[in-house]
């Protein structure tokens, strides 16, 4: 319960890897803000697992925005400190992939992609930010992709829209260090998770033939390492990219 009395933003926290983010807070004691965007179904899924945490004695509530509009971010941010009464996690996780090869992607593709996973996660951070820098404390985890580090075919925008998310954490993990903010990405491999069911069994079977640990990851692997990062115990660290990959990528 190390992470009593702190309050978190998780963006994209309705489903996949950003639920499970939630619930590791939650496990931890931390008060949590899910985002989800204005989508009817999206809400739904949001307000049950708020209601899932509140049933188990955690304290979250639902907050509505594009990460990807500079005022929809901000008033998120608004929101949990009005809810909360301050912030002190963000997980920028929210992210969207339209994949083809460059030769057929339009530019709404590169556009889509580029402005809810890079500019989403500078909205978000520029919003947090002024919070933490005034409470002298604050952790950011940016969910990049393996796909940052290695590149992978078909994902110009995407791997584009991640290696511009590990350059961003290393310079403001430089600009807030005298902050005591600690700023951190982790880089998932492949997650069992919406993103990845659409993936044809020869090319799962295939990738699982890359990966040295001989599974794709379930959306808890990269949960507890975020878990890890915004604790106390990882005072320590910032600036890194942390891959969680089943061994995919070895610096
Ligand atoms: P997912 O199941 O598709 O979930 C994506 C989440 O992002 C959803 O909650 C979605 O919200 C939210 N989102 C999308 N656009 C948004 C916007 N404009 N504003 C706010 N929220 C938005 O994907 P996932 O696999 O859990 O991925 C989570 C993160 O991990 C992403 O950044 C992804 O790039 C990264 N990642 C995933 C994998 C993988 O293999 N799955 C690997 C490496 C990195 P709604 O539910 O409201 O649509």
């Amino acid at each position: 319960m190390g992470l009593v009395d702190r309050v978190a933003l998780v963006t994209g926290g309705s489903r996949g890897i950003g639920k499970a983010i939630a619930w590791e807070l939650v496990g931890q004691g931390c008060q949590v803000g899910v985002n989800y965007i204005d989508f009817d179904q999206n809400k739904e899924q949001a307000e049950e697992l708020v209601a899932e945490i509140i049933q188990s004695g955690g304290k979250a509530f639902a907050v509505k925005g594009n990460v990807a509009d500079p005022s929809e971010a901000d008033a998120m941010v608004h929101q949990v400190v009005n809810h909360f009464g301050r912030i002190d996690i963000l997980v920028n996780n929210a992210g969207i992939t339209r994949d083809t090869l460059l030769v057929r992607m339009k530019e709404e593709d590169w556009d889509a992609v580029i402005d809810v996973n890079l500019k989403g996660t500078f909205n978000c951070c520029k919003s947090a930010v002024k919070f933490m820098i005034k409470q002298k404390y604050g952790k950011i985890v940016n969910i990049a992709s393996v796909v940052g580090l290695m590149g992978n075919v078909g994902q110009v925008n995407y791997g584009a829209s991640k290696a511009g998310i590990i350059g961003l954490t290393k310079s403001l993990a430089r600009e807030l260090a005298g902050r005591n903010i600690n700023v951190n990405a982790v880089a998932p491999g492949f997650i069992e998770t919406k993103m990845t069911e659409s993936l044809p069994e020869s090319a799962r079977e295939n990738l699982v033939r890359q990966i040295p640990l001989q599974r794709l990851g379930k959306p808890e692997d990269v949960a507890h390492l975020v878990g890890f990062l915004v604790s106390d115990k990882a005072a320590y660290i910032t600036g890194q990219t942390i891959p969680v990959d089943g061994g995919m990528v070895m610096n």
